[in-house]
């Protein structure tokens, strides 16, 4: 009787489960592959003053080619990723990459520009972490106040100590830390605290909120905490004109979304920067 059970169950769970490890395992081989060839590339999205509407920065966003002309989202690659533990030289890539640009940059004149980069934990767990960091600015003689990374809520509370430890030293160095999605997730005020924090990004879903009959209240909250702590905020996902005038009255500081640029190749990115200037 019990084996019988175990054979229901069996023909019952596992074809799912075993469906769902074996393309993750592909997805995996796939994308390691990939990355051994430089297939990856990374994209950049304008970040503006809600004042001026001028460019002050950018987040760097990974893009995984298909083959087809369209892109695999990072939404799902980069948990696969992490799982597998090849975020941590696909970061370190990610970190260079970016540096190198921010070098193109400024040969270009367009030295006051940040260039943000979302760093996952297993690369904090990474004991030369530090260290890595430094040598992708030093490498390409970049200012390292030029770069920021950008963490979440979750990747604080899974190792608090050693993500205070490595944001503090990079801090010193000059580096610039915002936290992403900022409102997603659980993070302690007291954590908050004790992070060399520079801006808080307000998630894109309370953006999205700001509309007739949506809550408002929470983007208001999140920007109103910023000011508390003396952190500069910006709005993520911004994509109506409303959205931007909201946040603007709200005392926030930046935005970033559809309604000023999507995510774009460095190339296009430098054709919109000089039709901007
Ligand atoms: P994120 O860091 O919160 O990045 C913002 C996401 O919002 C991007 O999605 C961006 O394309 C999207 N977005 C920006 N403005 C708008 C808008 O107005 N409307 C809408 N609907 N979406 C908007 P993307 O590029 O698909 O990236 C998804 C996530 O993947 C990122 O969220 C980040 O968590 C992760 N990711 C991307 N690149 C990297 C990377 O280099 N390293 C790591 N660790 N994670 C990355
Ligand atoms: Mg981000
Ligand atoms: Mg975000
Ligand atoms: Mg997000």
């Amino acid at each position: 009787r019990a084996k019988k059970n175990l054979t229901d169950n069996y023909e019952y769970f596992a074809p799912e489960i075993e469906e769902k490890t074996t393309w993750r395992l592909n997805m995996i081989r796939r994308l390691r592959a990939d990355f051994a060839d430089r297939k990856l590339e990374l994209w950049f999205q304008p970040q503006v003053d809600l004042v001026s509407e001028k460019v002050v920065g950018m987040e760097g966003l990974l893009r995984w080619p298909d083959g087809d002309g369209k892109y695999i989202s990072p939404a799902v690659f980069v948990p696969l990723a992490e799982y597998s533990g090849l975020i941590v030289d696909i970061g370190q890539w990610v970190l260079e990459a970016s540096c190198a640009r921010i070098r193109e940059l400024c040969d270009a004149g367009f030295s006051h520009l940040r260039v943000a980069v979302n760093i996952s934990i297993p690369q904090f767990r990474d004991r030369t972490f530090v260290k890595k960091v430094k040598s992708a600015i030093e490498k390409n003689g970049v200012d390292p106040t030029s770069l920021e990374l950008e963490i979440t809520e979750s990747v604080v509370m899974d190792e608090p100590q050693i993500v205070i430890d490595a944001l503090r030293a990079l801090k010193e160095y000059g580096v610039q830390i915002a936290i992403d999605d900022f409102g997603t997730g659980f993070s302690s005020m007291s954590y908050l605290q004790q992070l060399p924090l520079d801006r808080l990004k307000v998630d894109r879903s309370f953006v999205s909120d700001i509309q007739p009959g949506g809550n408002a209240f929470i983007a208001e909250t999140i920007v109103t905490l910023g000011n508390k702590l003396g952190l500069a905020t910006i709005a993520e996902g911004v994509e109506k004109r409303e959205q931007a005038s909201y946040m603007l009255k709200l005392g926030c500081d930046e935005a970033q979304g559809y309604l000023y640029a999507r995510p774009m190749p460095f190339d296009e990115l430098m054709v919109f920067l000089r039709e901007k200037d």
